[in-house]
């Protein structure tokens, strides 16, 4: 059996989030953009991460350990058709901690299209 994506879209991990994490395909918009971090935080593909985060608010590095994530729920995704190179993407992703315990964050992400990509670049967490 195929292995499924772990951003929840019900395709297969191949058929998803891989050919952005290989770096294969850029994702089309901020929805795909989003869900494919999540797969790389699952994954822990820092490089990634990084090659997908605005340059102007990206960290040197990131602390991926501590937290296995578990699921995601995309509930809104916003592009205003003034202005359609900046999108959010409101989500609700849940984790498991060392003890594993769970837990779980709603964030409205920011991204912005750059030289015809797709960033990220910050979150508002609600
Ligand atoms: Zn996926």
């Amino acid at each position: 059996m195929a292995l499924a994506c772990p951003c929840g879209s019900e395709e297969t991990y191949r058929a998803c989030c891989r050919p952005y994490l290989m770096g294969e395909r850029e994702a089309p918009d901020a929805s795909a953009l989003m869900r494919s971090r999540y797969t790389a935080y699952v994954r822990q593909a820092e490089p990634y991460l990084l090659r997908t985060w605005h340059p102007s608010t990206r960290p040197a590095a990131l602390g991926l350990g501590g937290r296995t994530w578990i699921g995601l729920d995309v509930r809104d995704v916003t592009v205003d058709p003034r202005d359609p190179d900046h999108a959010t993407v409101t989500f609700t992703a849940q984790w498991r901690d060392d003890a594993g315990l769970p837990g779980s964050m709603r964030e409205t992400s920011r991204f912005l299209k750059e030289a015809g990509n797709w960033l990220y670049v910050d979150g508002e967490v609600s």
